[in-house]
């Protein structure tokens, strides 16, 4: 089978330089190139350098045109605005497309899906096995227990995460939500500050906590009376994020255009 090339937009970035190293590491690809914002430091630096090896002759751009046209994938964790202007590009190149990204709003997601019209898009919060799985467990447990149990998602994550609650944790809010047969919005809880009142049943609470370098911890307390359930993921490291998007990477070879999850590459939808 030919080698997939695969473009990485924001690759200087924390995840950006952990996907390079993921995608070099992989067997069955090579990387196309990368690019950062007009205007970053890393652009025209050598990519090899930016990531502690020898250089390999592929500087940094600023032009994702150019990337998309040399890449049969193109992974992007980037920031919203960026994710939709390469979903556009995706679309027109017809290269596949996939999105870490979170805190997309609702007509950022709305372009993502218009682009998934033409091309293959795996779009997930959160792109390790781990959390995957959890997302099925949590849907699972939800649908059996009902609304006697309280669900409270609580989250841990580095000092730099500008969104809250991560992604991560309003996907385990839809998964339980699913599991109860009702839509997220109408049950969040997201933010609790002053007299609030006594708990509504049936509500899906978070709490968001920021500090150090946590890459990414996750519970789901599933509260009753005389007992409390707690499934829970702790990512000791952001490579299992990137190994898990470049398997989906692969993954999209051959692959009818659609928006899918990392359900669907698992195997676990
Ligand atoms: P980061 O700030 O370190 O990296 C983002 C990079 O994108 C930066 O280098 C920035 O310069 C670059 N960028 C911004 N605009 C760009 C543009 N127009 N073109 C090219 N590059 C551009 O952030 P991070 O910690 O790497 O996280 C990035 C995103 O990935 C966040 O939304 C985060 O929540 C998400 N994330 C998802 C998962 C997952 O498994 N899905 C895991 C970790 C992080």
């Amino acid at each position: 089978m030919e080698t997939m090339k695969i473009g990485i937009v924001g690759c200087a970035g924390r995840m950006g330089r952990m996907l390079l190293g993921a995608v070099q590491a992989a067997e069955g690809c090579d990387i196309a190139g990368g690019t950062e914002a007009p205007g970053a430091a890393a652009v025209g630096r050598d990519i090899g350098e930016l990531i502690g090896l020898g250089p390999l002759g592929l500087a940094v751009g600023d032009d994702p045109l150019e990337l998309f046209a040399a890449a049969d994938a193109v992974i992007d964790f980037t920031v919203p605005a960026a994710t939709v202007a390469h979903a556009e590009l995706a679309a027109q190149a017809r290269v596949a497309h996939v999105i870490g990204t979170t805190g997309l709003d609702a007509a950022q997601e709305k372009a993502v899906e218009r682009a998934a019209l033409h091309t293959a898009v795996v779009k997930a919060a959160n792109m390790s096995l781990g959390v995957n799985l959890l997302l099925a467990l949590v849907e699972r447990v939800a649908a059996t227990l009902g609304d006697d149990y309280d669900i409270e998602i609580l989250e841990m994550h580095h000092r730099h995460k500008v969104d809250a609650p991560s992604g991560t944790a309003l996907a385990l809010g839809g998964a339980a939500a699913a599991g109860r047969g009702v839509a997220l919005d109408a049950v969040a809880q997201k933010v609790r500050d002053g007299v609030t009142g006594a708990r509504r049943r049936g509500d899906i609470g978070f709490a968001t906590l920021r500090g150090g370098d946590v890459a990414g911890e996750h519970a789901v307390i599933f509260a009753g009376e005389g007992e409390r359930i707690e499934l829970a993921h702790k990512a000791s490291s952001r490579e299992v994020f990137a190994r898990g998007a470049v398997r989906a990477a692969l993954w999209t070879r051959g692959r009818e255009p659609g928006l899918y999850s990392m359900r669907d590459v698992l195997g676990l939808a």
